[in-house]
């Protein structure tokens, strides 16, 4: 009769899946998996072919512990320290907001327009200058400046110094020079930019109790709260940011699925012009851009 061996990965594996499970975890066998690949650098195929390869007791005890953590709703991510977006891998923690796949459109709609233009800039092969306000883990700056081939001058701003940190420590790993701000806004930037991006925090504050835990409790709150119409940070950056821009220059928000409206209408107001938006992959509404001359 086959036994199952003590410690196993199998054993470690329903465990795992089963504890998640009870404690209301949204995805328990998937992210059982994913820490259990996390802890022991095992993946599907070598598990499969040895499920009952025995783990050592350090491993078990961190599997143990790792569970444990995400059955209190901490984030895969935060547990495992990294995120992936946009084929990039990031380094996050509790200070800053986890990069969404959702972020990847507004992303690409920078590069489609920064490919779109041949010459951005009117003097010869000047640098592109891009600036990221609320740049959080530094994810969308990264990642522009990774894909886009033309030369470029980036910069990331945020108002809290411990997200800069980790926007720092993400540039160094993926090898990628940008200047990062400790700035309330606009409050500590200067020059002008061709293209300014920014996910700014756009949740109603009435809206933030009905988030899942994952978020609610462990995303920074100021990297989520909007105010009371969610639209506190779109007006102060729109306003703003014509001081900011080349002619011709660029504004690009990630929005919430219902904000296209009002973001557009707050642009066309600040004088915007050939504003459009995007939907993300979901068909919901998720990013707004324009430009200012
Ligand atoms: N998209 C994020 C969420 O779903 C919110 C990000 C933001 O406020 N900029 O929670």
């Amino acid at each position: 009769m086959s036994r199952e061996k003590k410690n196993s990965l199998q054993l470690a594996y329903s465990r795992g899946s089963e504890k998640l499970e009870r404690a209301g975890v949204p995805a328990p066998r998937i992210d059982a998996w994913y820490l259990l690949e996390y802890v022991t650098g095992i993946g599907r195929a070598a598990y499969y072919a040895y499920p009952d390869r025995e783990m050592d007791d350090a491993q078990w005890k961190e599997y143990e512990r790792c569970i444990d953590t995400r059955c209190r709703r901490v984030p895969l991510q935060h547990i495992t320290g990294e995120q992936e977006f946009m084929g990039l891998c990031f380094h996050v923690n509790g200070d800053v907001l986890i990069p969404r796949q959702d972020t990847e459109i507004l992303v690409e709609t920078a590069l489609d327009v920064l490919k779109s233009e041949k010459k951005p800039c009117s003097i010869g092969d000047q640098s592109v200058r891009l600036l990221d306000m609320c740049t959080g883990s530094g994810c969308i700056l990264l990642s522009v400046l990774h894909y886009y081939e033309g030369k470029t001058e980036g910069t990331g701003s945020d108002i809290s110094a411990r997200a800069l940190k980790v926007a720092r420590k993400n540039a160094d790993s993926l090898g990628i020079e940008a200047d990062f701000v400790e700035s309330d806004l606009f409050e500590n930037i200067s020059g002008k930019f061709f293209m300014i991006l920014s996910n700014p925090p756009y949740i109603r504050s009435g809206e933030i109790s009905q988030l899942q835990e994952e978020v609610r409790l462990y995303d920074p709150m100021e990297a989520l709260d909007g105010k009371e119409d969610g639209l506190y940070f779109y007006r102060r950056i729109i306003e703003d940011s014509i001081h900011y821009l080349e002619k011709g220059g660029y504004l690009i928000f990630e929005i919430g699925c219902d904000q296209a409206e009002d973001v557009s209408g707050l642009m066309k107001e600040q004088g915007f012009e050939d504003i459009d938006v995007k939907k993300d992959l979901a068909g919901l509404d998720r990013v707004v851009y324009g430009r200012y001359y």
